[in-house]
């Protein structure tokens, strides 16, 4: 996989200059309670951070993971039948890959397809924005796979949901672990009760703020190799696409467009003075904002 990194950066170099700026991002750590987590003041994700998400706007423009459309450089590796995998020319870690579906189909619940993607690849995270949890492309179906060691979340969940020779689903509000949002976590052994967890979790729906009403595209989920071998997972419903700093004006704006490595525990930012004058009450703000709260 480090061939298909390096094979695809000498070949693309819009791609290799935002790789290699990587280099310059900041981080500053914060604690929320047993949640740690971090800022990353990253430039280079404007474009998908101020994205304009209307289903007009989606319509009207050309679908950047439609293989018709994608620029000539960008390399396609078969990932499973359906599926394909990409390099993400605009990372956030120094390995980020997207996983498209081969056809121009919409994105809907869970894929499946994760676990096995999790199992294939078991130093990878593999995660999925739902069409309305801030994925940049709801028209086409795809998640996304970055090294497990970059999301904090992991290790949390790890430690909040020990392991016990079995498969099990838990809602971190029934520990005593003091977070800024709670989330589903589990472990999947290839069982019956691991198969029917396997199934659960597309069903989990997020609650939307604005509408009261349930909804499958608000969630966040991630899949990985937990430490002991077993495949984990995690799902997050959400209650909104974007905080209300969002959509403020001046120096209440906090530009933040949260998705699955932002609650995973690495918050986005494009603007250094928003990286600049954020609190930890602010971090605070937007998970109770965007997550569904116990
Ligand atoms: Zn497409």
């Amino acid at each position: 996989m480090n061939d298909f990194i390096e094979n695809q950066l000498l070949l693309w170099k819009e791609a290799a200059d935002n790789y290699k700026n990587l280099g310059a991002t900041l981080r500053r750590r914060f604690s929320l309670g047993d949640f740690e987590c971090a800022v990353q003041f990253n430039p280079a994700r404007i474009r998908s951070t101020g994205a304009v998400t209307s289903k007009q706007a989606i319509a009207q423009r050309p679908c950047f993971l439609c293989a018709k459309n994608r620029p000539e450089e960008q390399i396609a590796v078969p990932a499973a039948d359906g599926w394909e995998l990409l390099l993400n020319p605009f990372p956030i870690f120094p390995v980020h890959f997207t996983i498209a579906a081969t056809s121009h189909t919409p994105q809907k619940k869970i894929p499946f397809e994760m676990a096995s993607f999790a199992e294939r690849w078991p130093e990878r995270a593999i995660f999925f924005n739902g069409a309305k949890a801030c994925a940049s492309a709801p028209d086409h179906a795809h998640c996304q796979a970055v090294l497990k060691s970059e999301l904090p979340i992991i290790t949390l969940a790890e430690k909040l949901h020990p392991f016990y020779n079995q498969s099990s689903i838990i809602h971190t509000s029934s520990t005593s672990a003091d977070l800024p949002f709670h989330f589903y976590s589990a472990i999947i052994y290839p069982d019956t009760t691991g198969a029917d967890i396997l199934r659960a979790l597309p069903q989990i729906q997020g609650n939307d703020a604005a509408s009261g009403r349930p909804d499958p595209d608000l969630v966040n989920a991630i899949f990985w190799m937990g430490s002991e071998g077993v495949l984990r997972a995690i799902v997050i419903p959400r209650s909104a696409h974007r905080p209300e700093c969002f959509y403020k004006e001046g120096s209440e704006r906090i530009l933040v467009s949260p998705g699955t490595i932002d609650m995973a525990g690495i918050l986005i930012l494009p603007r250094k003075e928003d990286f600049d004058k954020i609190t930890g009450q602010d971090i605070r703000n937007i998970y109770s904002q965007v997550a569904v709260l116990p």
